[in-house]
């Protein structure tokens, strides 16, 4: 396929505002595309090189792009800058200024897909001095190679400016009905993803192996496993009755969440957002190479930082320590980790993921029997609430957020919320008992003494993952530092869009809509239904319409924006709606006492 055909299915992308257009695309842009090109061409439409875990970046900075469609253009890099103002958008720049450009298509021969895509992983991959000239002259040429309107997308790509909109879910769904006509195998696609967290590698194998391949898709060693979530309940009670009257129940850690991949002597470990960190814990990764005795693991666990000496676990704050860059081997010395495993997904060549949960248990107890560095989290087995309760409190005792309990029958369910894990956490009096990460779908303009932040709150919305839209809950207008204002009018002027954009689903209007790219993390006092908001929006018994909306919603936490969760890994409109029927029930039986 040839760059300029996938830039008219981007054409076509960028003007609709339906979902469903969207997947119909998609399909056709999927039919169109050849086995070995699909990769690529996932990875271009998600504006992405590889998957997270592979961490390349582009480091493509604006003036860089403007010098190569400068060079590319025969015009001057102030003309470039100039148009640039105008449009307040690189790409619709590149467009303008190529069509007047006069310089002839320097090249004949038109880029494949996989001709641009592989330029732009060497521009990615170029470092070291003299690195910029050379990145700049790749795209110029790739650049100088387009039509007008391939080059606006050649130019967005590397500046992370693409912004289809094109979800993850969008894609496995244009993927089943590419091979099979209809949705019936993306579940079996939703799994393969699971398993490996590459789209690109799942479109591929549908592509190339059919159906079949999908269906005996295997857990790869250093291809991260989507990560198994927990659900919420809020007391030891209905915790019980959801278990059967019996359970496992983890201590919650609260530190980082490491997926350790393990072969010989290679290690790897990976976020929850399954980026490679493995250069963070070299402490982690010499424990894991001395501790672990089987040849091959891959192993789920939380890293935090742990007082030898008192016994006591230390804050989260103190743990975050170890997220840097620099200085690495020191902060292991100061501040040493301890990992706590809490399940074991595969073993010596064998996938555990299917096992039930208590064998899985069994092995990790007999594997980390007497080591140092790695534990397994701290359990007991509870068959009343009385006993859940009082190992719940202990726990918060501790030092420690709350407990996890554990269905003992249950498989290992990759990349989804599920009640065979439920949490519990310390409960806030007059507050929500847990917080909420919603997705930026718009920002207001400052007014009084928020004029001079020309920022006054944000726009929430949770994830609706069967429908794959944003659902807005909530203005959100308190708990910013004056820093975090400034640093959220920064990041969101980047990303406003001129319109909703397709996947978010609203009946208020911010001032200004963003495309959905960050996650903050909210506190609120209660959930009431609402006229206006759109979360798990339901017909009411009077025939009108209501959503939910958030009480007193207001900012936590010291980052502006949570780095460690993607949109699609937002709290869902399903989520809200069990802790609004949990707050009602709660409210009930705390008036009945
Ligand atoms: P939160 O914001 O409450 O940390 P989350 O959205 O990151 O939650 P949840 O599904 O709510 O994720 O809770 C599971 C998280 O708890 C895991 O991602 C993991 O990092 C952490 N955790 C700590 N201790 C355990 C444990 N013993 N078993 C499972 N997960 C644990």
């Amino acid at each position: 396929m040839l760059f300029k055909e996938l830039a008219q299915y981007y054409e076509k992308l960028d003007a609709v505002s339906s979902r469903l257009t969207m997947i119909e695309i998609m399909t056709e842009l999927f039919k169109h595309t050849k086995p070995d090109e699909i990769a690529n061409v996932v990875y271009i439409t998600q504006g992405v090189l590889a998957p997270p875990f592979e961490g390349v970046e582009f480091g493509m900075a604006e003036k860089l792009v403007e010098e190569s469609i400068a060079i590319a253009t025969g015009f001057t890099k102030e003309d470039v800058e100039k148009e640039y103002r105008k449009q307040g958008d690189m790409g619709k720049a590149a467009q303008i200024i190529k069509e007047k450009s006069r310089l002839k298509r320097m090249s004949q021969k038109e880029h494949s897909v996989n001709e641009v895509y592989d330029a732009m992983r060497k521009i990615a991959g170029t470092s070291g001095s003299g690195s910029k000239d050379v990145k700049v002259k790749m795209l110029a040429n790739l650049i100088a190679a387009a039509e007008p309107v391939d080059a606006k997308y050649v130019v967005k790509y590397p500046l992370d400016e693409l912004r289809l909109g094109v979800g993850d879910s969008t894609v496995l769904e244009a993927l089943s009905v590419m091979a099979t006509g209809h949705r019936k195998l993306k579940p079996e696609l939703e799994n393969a993803y699971n398993l490996c967290s590459d789209l690109g590698l799942v479109a591929e194998s549908l592509a190339k192996g059919g159906e079949k391949a999908i269906e005996h898709f295997h857990v790869t060693l250093f291809k991260p496993i989507r990560p198994a979530l927990a659900e919420r309940l809020p007391t030891a009670e209905q915790i019980i009755e959801k278990m059967n009257g019996k359970c496992a129940v983890d201590q919650k850690y609260d530190g980082f969440r490491c997926q350790i991949h393990k072969d010989g002597n290679k290690v790897k470990i990976f976020s929850r957002r399954l980026e490679d960190t493995t250069a963070m814990y070299p402490d982690l990764v010499q424990a894991v190479q001395k501790e672990v005795k089987a040849k091959s693991i891959i192993l789920d666990g939380e890293a935090l930082a742990f007082n030898e000496d008192t016994g006591e676990f230390l804050p989260f704050q103190e743990t975050i320590q170890r997220k840097r860059k620099h200085g690495i081997a020191e902060a292991a010395i100061d501040t040493p980790l301890k990992l706590f495993a809490f399940d074991v997904m595969y073993l010596d060549g064998e996938n555990t993921m299917g096992e039930p949960y208590h064998k899985r248990r069994d092995t990790l107890e007999k594997l980390f029997k007497d080591t140092e560095t790695i534990r397994p989290s701290g359990q007991i087995i509870c068959t009343t609430a009385k006993q859940l309760s009082e190992f719940f409190e202990k726990t918060i005792e501790s030092g420690l957020e709350g407990i996890i309990a554990k269905e003992l029958n249950a498989q290992y369910i990759a990349g989804a919320r599920k009640f065979s894990w439920v949490k519990m956490k310390r409960s806030y009096k007059g507050e929500l008992s847990d917080t909420l990460d919603l997705v930026i779908v718009g920002y207001y303009r400052g007014r009084g003494s928020r004029q001079a932040f020309k920022f006054g709150g944000l726009l929430g919305a949770t994830y609706n993952d069967k429908k794959d839209v944003f659902e807005t809950i909530s203005r959100i207008g308190s708990g910013f530092t004056e820093a975090q204002m400034v640093e959220l009018r920064k990041m969101l002027e980047k990303i406003t869009t001129k319109t909703k954009p397709a996947r978010v689903d609203a009946v208020v209007e911010p001032d200004f809509w963003v495309t959905p790219k960050y996650v903050v993390t909210v506190r609120a006092d209660e959930i009431t239904k609402s006229p206006t908001h759109t979360c798990a929006r339901q017909r009411q018994e009077d025939g009108t319409e209501a959503g939910l909306a958030l009480r007193f919603p207001r900012l936590v936490g010291e980052e502006a924006v949570r780095s460690d969760k993607s949109v699609e890994e937002a709290t869902t409109s399903k989520e809200v709606l069990e802790m609004f029927k949990q707050q009602k029930r709660v409210t009930l039986s705390s008036t009945e006492a």
